[in-house]
């Protein structure tokens, strides 16, 4: 059995090496397999993470022990994170056993936003659990929008850091949550990540980062990112399984989902490849 893995160790280790771990959704069994046996063949650190979809599909708690359950059999060096937590997920989160977990206080005025975050914060830290937060309104794909007005803005991250205790930072220079195919996304600041990560101090999170090229991946990870969220080129590749087993006439769902299953495996190599966190389990293990 394999527990969880202390999730500021994965991300100082990255920090202090220059890559980043990814955080990925599970959506059911077959697509936790595939994160799990993905890290195990990488030899990848990687958070398994309970998204927004999956919690009206089976809960918070049903969704952990799925993850949990397919975790602890492997030999993956993995956390189980929470992503966009209400201040209720966030505590039944804590309960249940996650070891990271994000709280998304957005829909807050800022000052209320900081209050809240700081309590959350507060009964996270004496559990030894590390708490996300994102500062800055990330678009959804397909909305056109005036950038500026969605950057993480430098002083409000430093003061929201510094007042909160939260143990990293999800920023917003440019990137959209979800990908449309063939719509190209803005290209993302670069810039805004150093002034960020300068301001702050604490390693920084992008959301949405499916979109994003190997170049600006190298740099974003060069800025200050040190932990990127890809749902959607993932949830493709497993799409794509399915389709092409489908496409051959009536088949066993069973064999859909393999095929989906190993896709999905691929695609997240790539991706643990991109990040530069492949090969880095064992290191970190001895950090
Ligand atoms: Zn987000």
């Amino acid at each position: 059995m394999t527990p969880q893995a202390d999730p500021k160790q994965l991300i100082e280790h990255a920090r202090r090496n220059g890559y980043a771990v990814g955080a990925y959704n599970m959506h059911n069994e077959e697509t936790t397999e595939a994160l799990v046996w993905a890290a195990e063949r990488a030899q990848s650190p990687i958070f398994l993470q309970v998204g927004r979809a999956i919690i009206p599909h089976m809960g918070v708690r049903r969704a952990f022990e799925m993850t949990r359950r397919v975790a602890e059999r492997s030999n993956a060096k993995y956390v189980i994170h929470l992503d966009h937590g209400s201040w209720d997920e966030v505590l039944e989160a804590v309960r249940l056993g996650f070891s990271s977990v994000m709280y998304d206080g957005a829909h807050l005025p800022f000052e209320e936003n900081i209050a809240t975050t700081r309590r959350l914060v507060e009964i996270a830290h004496a559990y030894g659990i590390p708490v996300e937060a994102e500062l800055g309104k990330i678009p959804d794909a397909g909305e056109s929008v005036n950038w500026e007005d969605y950057y993480t803005d430098v002083e409000e991250a430093r003061r929201f850091v510094a007042e909160t205790g939260i143990d990293y930072l999800a920023i917003s220079v440019g990137i959209v949550h979800g990908v449309i195919p063939g719509i190209p996304q803005a290209p993302i600041s670069i810039q805004r990540i150093r002034e960020i990560k300068a301001a702050t101090g604490i390693p920084l999170v992008l959301h949405g980062a499916s979109g994003l090229s190997d170049r600006e991946i190298q740099e974003a990870r060069a800025a200050g990112i040190h932990k990127f969220n890809a749902d959607t080129d993932l949830r493709h590749a497993f799409r794509a399984g399915l389709e092409a087993v489908f496409a051959q006439g009536d088949r066993q769902l069973e064999e859909a989902m393999a095929e989906g299953r190993s896709r999905m495996i691929e695609a997240t190599m790539m991706k643990m490849r991109q990040y530069g966190c492949a090969g880095a389990a064992p290191l970190a293990k001895a950090a």
